[in-house]
């Protein structure tokens, strides 16, 4: 896959703006996450309105192209990086004299609303770790405009001589909408497609539906659409291309959804399950399938998460000790934080960073003298993995991980003052 239609080569801070046409009337903003501008007739409707702080640039933008009235901003899904530059929008509709446009949204998106009204430090704390967000810089919007009107299943509305066929599906989300414009044979599918492997398993992220994104791809397919604007990167042009791109991620998601199944139907525990699913070379070397942002291996615990309780088959670990009493028990037996570091260092150098990373927490959770090692060597093989690591999430955890090592090594150093 060439960098050009990837996900993370549009910066997230910046308002660095790409303007697509692509078709009559039909327009895409590059940016982090994309905004799709449809013009006709009297109006204007927008499909995802970017971050909060896109809005300038989108409204910028979108009045460089024309400057009817915005009639409706419809949210693909409720991510801060799909449904908040609206005050901007309807700021500018203010300004103008223009009617308030109509924001429309999935009716499970009100909730989702509120559980992040509720929840603000916690998404501000994960969603800094997942985008490697500098302290200083909001890492969660906290200004909500909920819609007018919630779409269940399906709704149609006019704009001009176009129609707009808004679909719920749920995929990345549980309040998630498609747009099909039959006139233009245009696709607008927010992050049905986002040039990865789908973010079915974010690991700080609540519950996300592979098959359930399988089958919004085919209904895609199905209507043949001549180009699919994405919720990030590069639109895909071309019947065949939308068709083989969407019936490719759809095939993937199917065939780990169905060994996740077989395998629990076989008895297995998600330990083995986690260590024996299949990826086969098709799917790693697709250019729809990169692990850049999503993940196989996260597909896979999403999957288990959906489908199975959290009970991992090991009755020890039904009431169990904490890491501490375990770790100190551990290293008491072996005889010592040394040997333990020692074969860490022994197992990094044969390349084996993730069982050296394992030891080092032995040392890590129940050690004393050890732990200022430990915490070095954990923090640099970390960094390690980073450098290797092609999944912009996993990266970053690896990233959050490191600084918080460093910044425990500094903290129990004494002060030069005294
Ligand atoms: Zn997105």
């Amino acid at each position: 896959m060439s960098d050009d239609t990837s996900l993370g080569s549009m910066p997230l801070f910046a308002g660095e703006c790409e303007k697509q046409h692509l078709g009559k009337g039909i327009h895409m903003l590059r940016m982090w996450a994309n905004v799709c501008i449809i013009e006709s007739g009297d109006g204007v409707a927008l499909f995802d309105v970017g971050l909060p702080f896109h809005g300038p640039h989108i409204v910028e933008e979108l009045r460089s192209l024309t400057e009817k009235p915005v009639l409706y901003i419809i949210y693909g899904h409720g991510h801060a990086d799909h449904a908040f530059g609206t005050p901007f929008i309807l700021e500018d509709a203010e300004r103008r004299g223009h009617p308030r446009p109509k924001i429309l949204a999935h009716e499970a998106l009100p909730r989702r609303f509120d559980r992040y009204r509720r929840m603000l430090p916690y998404h501000e704390h994960i969603n800094r770790i997942q985008f490697d967000i500098p302290e200083g810089i909001p890492a969660f919007p906290w200004e909500y405009v909920y819609p007018d009107e919630t779409v269940r299943e399906e709704a149609s509305i006019r704009l001009g001589d176009l129609t707009l066929e808004l679909r719920h599906a749920r995929g990345e989300t549980d309040d998630h909408l498609w747009l099909w414009i039959p006139e233009r044979k245009v696709a607008c599918v927010s992050d049905f497609w986002v040039w990865s492997c789908p973010n079915v398993g974010n690991p700080f992220k609540v519950q996300r539906y592979a098959l359930e994104w399988a089958l919004a791809l085919e209904e895609v397919a199905a209507r043949s659409p001549e180009v699919m604007l994405p919720g990030h990167g590069s639109p895909l042009v071309g019947a065949g291309t939308v068709r083989e791109a969407c019936l490719e991620v759809s095939r993937a998601l199917r065939y780990l959804d169905q060994q996740v199944v077989e395998m629990l139907n076989r008895g297995m525990w998600q330990e083995e399950i986690l260590h024996s699913f299949r990826w086969p070379e098709e799917f790693s070397e697709s250019p729809y399938l990169a692990p850049i942002y999503g993940h196989p291996y996260f597909v896979v615990q999403a999957l288990l998460r959906q489908y199975h309780g959290w009970y991992d088959g090991n009755p020890s670990h039904l009431f169990p000790s904490t890491e501490a009493e375990v770790a100190r028990e551990v290293l008491t037996m072996v005889g010592g934080e040394d040997k333990v570091l020692q074969r860490a260092g022994v197992l990094e150098e044969k390349g084996n960073l993730q069982l050296s990373l394992h030891l080092l927490d032995f040392v890590l959770a129940g050690g004393k003298e050890g732990v200022e090692e430990a915490v070095k060597k954990k923090a640099a093989i970390l960094e390690r993995l980073a450098g290797e690591e092609k999944s912009l999430i996993a990266r970053n955890i690896y990233l959050a991980g490191a600084r918080e090592l460093r910044k425990r090594l500094e903290s129990s150093r004494p002060g030069d003052s005294g």
